[in-house]
């Protein structure tokens, strides 16, 4: 247990200088972006390298952005949250980009699913996450099946969530490696999606398994309880987060 302290301690200095670096990363970066596009209107882009720069730049605020999110588990509050919204605005965020690459997100609530302490806009983040991921391995399209159920285990009321598709599958020694950073097979991937994710979920003191079979799909299992409320935060732990607001 001691052990497990001092590396979640460890992420979260980690996390805090990320983010402390990412957010001063952003301004100069935004002023960049506007001079290079100022830059390419100008000379009408005759070479294209404005337009590769105005890429790049675009690619490294992608990943900035991705760990601002790493970093903010410490500071923002947990509330009492519906995964059956959650779930709902990031279907309809993700459809129409969805439909535009041939791919149907069906999302399908198993019952109705009890209030959990939570981040919404974290586990929001997750699950865009989790579907993009989904969406993106179907380049011919198909379809992203979800469903979400309460779950009585011995360990308590668990909320199960699951992501399912029919891409292109992950293989076996890519599966090990998920949740570190930059592990990508992607052109334009940062491979930080999945680490941001994993970090979230442990915050809130869930879990995420993934099994795949390449050349068939993939299913992403996320399980979050329900009772985080009374068992994961103490009085001072809450004391402490209403003081940071
Ligand atoms: P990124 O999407 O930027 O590459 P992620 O952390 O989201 O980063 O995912 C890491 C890698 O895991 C992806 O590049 C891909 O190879 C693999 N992966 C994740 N989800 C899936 C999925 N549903 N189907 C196939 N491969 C996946
Ligand atoms: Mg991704």
């Amino acid at each position: 247990a001691e052990e497990r302290m001092l590396r979640s301690e460890k992420l979260s200095v980690i996390g805090q200088l990320a983010a402390g670096v990412a957010h001063e990363i952003r301004n100069p970066l935004t002023a960049l972006k506007g001079f290079t596009q100022l830059l390419r209107t100008k000379y009408r882009d005759e070479t294209t390298y404005f337009g590769i720069m105005e890429g790049e730049l675009d690619r490294i605020n992608l990943i900035v952005n991705e760990f601002m999110t790493l970093a903010k588990p410490h500071l923002s509050p947990f509330q009492l949250g519906n995964v059956n919204d959650i779930l709902q605005s990031v279907v309809s965020i993700l459809d129409t980009q969805a439909i535009l690459m041939n791919v149907e997100i069906v999302y399908r609530p198993l019952g109705v699913l009890p209030l959990i302490s939570c981040n919404e806009n974290q586990l929001k983040q997750v699950f865009v996450n989790i579907i993009k991921n989904a969406v993106e391995a179907m380049p011919g399209g198909g379809e992203v099946d979800i469903t979400a159920q309460t779950l009585e285990t011995p360990d308590g009321q668990f909320i199960h969530i699951r992501i399912k598709d029919e891409g292109l599958g992950i293989p076996e020694d890519m599966i090990k490696r998920l949740g570190e950073p930059f592990v990508t097979t992607k052109e334009k991937g940062t491979g930080l999606g999945l680490m941001v994710s994993t970090r979230i979920i442990e915050a809130h003191q869930g879990s995420m398994h993934i099994h795949s079979v390449p050349g068939e799909g993939t299913i992403v299992e996320v399980s979050l309880p329900v009772r985080f409320a009374n068992v994961g935060l103490s009085l001072n732990q809450i004391i402490e987060e209403r003081a940071e607001e």
